[in-house]
C-alpha cells in the first residue's frame, strides 16, 4: 500500500515538474509587458488536449468498428440475395416441371376421353359391369408414375396422385376392354372364322404401325404399360366386336325349310355335279325377305343365273347376296338393320320353284352360312353385347 502510494508521489512529482510558472517578457516598442502562464494552466490545456485526442480515437475506432461491421451485415445479405436467387431458380424449374406436367396429363385425360367416346359412346353405362370389378387386383399394384422430382413442395405432389389415378384407370379400362375381346374371338372363332386373321387385316387396311401415346412435352414419361397397350386392345376390341355384328347369323326368310346344303351337289337343271355357293330357302312368292344382320344396301338388280339380287355388305368383308327375288324393298345405298325386309320371295333367273338363294361371302369367296345361322346361343349373347356397344357409339355419332 506504501509502496503503491509512493509510486503515485513519485508520478505526480515528475508531471508536476513538467509544469511550472513561466513568466513571458514581450518588449514592444520599448515597452515590456509580463505574460504570466501558471502551471495550473499549462495543466488544463494539456488535458484538454490529452480529451480531445482521446475523443478523436474513440471516434476512429467506432468507424473503423462501424466499417467491419457493415462489411459483416453485406456479406450477410449477399449471402441471403444468392440463397432467394437459388429459390426463384428452384421455384421457377418447380413451375415449369408442374406446368409440363400437368399439360402431359391434360393431354393423356382427352386422349382417354377420345378413346372411351370412340369405343363406348357418351354412356358411361356402355361399359359393362366388368369394368367396375375388375380393378382391385390391378390397382393394388404400385404405380410407378411420378414425373415430378421428389424435392418439390408438397402441392406438386397432387399431380402425381392424379397420374397415379389416370393410369389407374387405364388399368381398368384396359381390363375391361380386353375381357370383351377374349369373348369375341372365342365367339368369332366358334364361327368358324380367324380372328387373328381378322385383326391383322383390318390392321393392315387402316396403315401404319401403332404408335403408343406419349405426352408431348416429355415430362410425363413414367407411362404405365395400360396406357401404352390400350390403344391396341381398342382397335383389337373395335375388329372383333364389329365383326360379330357384322355375322349373318339372323334368318333370311321366316320359312323353316331349308330345301338344299351348301357344296357339291348334282345340278338341278344338268344333273351334273355344281358347286351350291348357298343356302336354298323353299317358300311362297312374296314372301318377305330380311336382312340377315345389319349392313348397307350394295346391290340391286339382276345378275346372271340368280335373277334378282340384292347384295347388303355388313363391313369387315362379309357381304351376304339374296337371290331369285320377285320384287325389292329396298335401293342401294340404304343402311338396313338385322331382320329388316329388303325384297320379295320369287323364282326368277335359274329356278325351278319359288326360293331363296341366300348366299354368304367372306373377302369375296362365299362360305356356308349354316355356322351363322346356327350360332349357338352363347355366341349370340356375346354378339348382342357387342351389338349394343356399336350400337350406342353410333347413336351419340362419335363415329
Ligand atoms: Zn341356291
Amino acid at each position: 500500500m506504501s509502496s503503491k502510494s509512493t509510486g503515485l508521489r513519485h508520478w505526480r512529482q515528475r508531471f508536476d515538474a513538467l509544469f511550472q510558472d513561466h513568466e513571458i517578457f514581450i518588449r514592444t516598442h520599448g515597452h515590456v509587458r509580463f505574460l504570466r502562464v501558471s502551471a495550473v494552466w499549462q495543466k488544463r490545456v494539456a488535458l484538454i488536449a490529452a480529451a480531445a485526442l482521446l475523443f478523436w480515437a474513440g471516434t476512429m475506432l467506432a468507424v473503423l468498428i462501424n466499417q467491419l461491421l457493415t462489411a459483416d451485415e453485406r456479406a450477410a445479405v449477399a449471402q441471403q440475395q444468392a440463397a432467394a436467387t437459388a429459390a426463384e431458380q428452384r421455384i421457377a424449374r418447380y413451375r415449369d416441371s408442374v406446368a409440363e406436367t400437368a399439360a402431359d396429363l391434360a393431354e393423356r385425360q382427352d386422349q382417354l376421353d377420345e378413346w372411351y367416346r370412340e369405343s363406348f359412346g357418351a354412356e358411361p353405362g356402355a361399359v359393362t359391369g366388368e369394368a367396375a370389378a375388375a380393378p382391385a387386383a390391378d390397382a393394388a399394384a404400385p404405380l410407378k408414375t411420378s414425373a415430378l422430382d421428389p424435392s418439390l413442395p408438397p402441392e406438386a405432389q397432387a399431380l402425381a396422385q392424379l397420374e397415379t389415378r389416370q393410369e389407374a384407370f387405364a388399368t381398368r379400362l384396359l381390363a375391361a376392354v380386353n375381357e370383351r375381346a377374349a369373348k369375341a374371338e372365342t365367339a368369332v372363332a366358334a364361327l368358324g372364322l380367324n380372328p387373328g386373321a381378322l385383326v391383322r387385316n383390318a390392321q393392315a387396311g387402316r396403315g401404319g404401325p401403332f404408335i403408343p401415346y406419349r405426352g408431348k412435352m416429355g415430362q410425363a414419361k413414367a407411362l404405365g404399360p395400360s396406357f401404352a397397350a390400350l390403344e391396341g386392345a381398342l382397335f383389337r376390341m373395335e375388329v372383333l366386336e364389329r365383326t360379330l355384328v357384322a355375322v349373318p347369323s339372323g334368318q333370311p326368310a321366316d320359312v323353316l325349310m331349308m330345301s338344299s346344303g351348301f357344296g357339291y351337289r348334282s345340278d338341278p337343271f344338268t344333273g351334273g355335279g355344281a358347286m351350291h355357293a348357298g343356302l336354298d330357302f323353299r317358300g311362297p312368292i312374296g314372301t318377305p325377305i330380311l336382312a340377315a344382320a345389319p349392313g348397307k344396301v350394295v346391290f340391286v338388280g339382276q345378275k346372271s343365273g340368280y335373277g334378282n339380287v340384292v347384295e347388303v355388305d355388313h363391313g369387315q368383308g362379309i357381304l351376304t347376296r339374296y337371290a331369285h327375288l320377285s320384287g325389292f324393298t329396298a335401293t342401294v345405298g340404304k343402311q338396313v338393320a338385322a331382320g329388316e325386309q329388303i325384297a320379295k320371295m320369287g323364282s326368277t333367273g335359274r329356278s325351278t320353284g319359288s326360293h331363296l338363294h341366300f348366299e354368304v361371302r367372306l373377302n369375296g369367296v362365299a362360305v356356308n352360312p349354316r355356322r351363322f345361322l346356327e350360332a349357338k346361343a352363347d355366341v349370340l349373347e356375346v354378339k348382342a353385347d357387342a351389338r349394343e356397344r356399336v350400337g350406342s357409339v353410333a347413336r351419340t355419332g362419335a363415329r
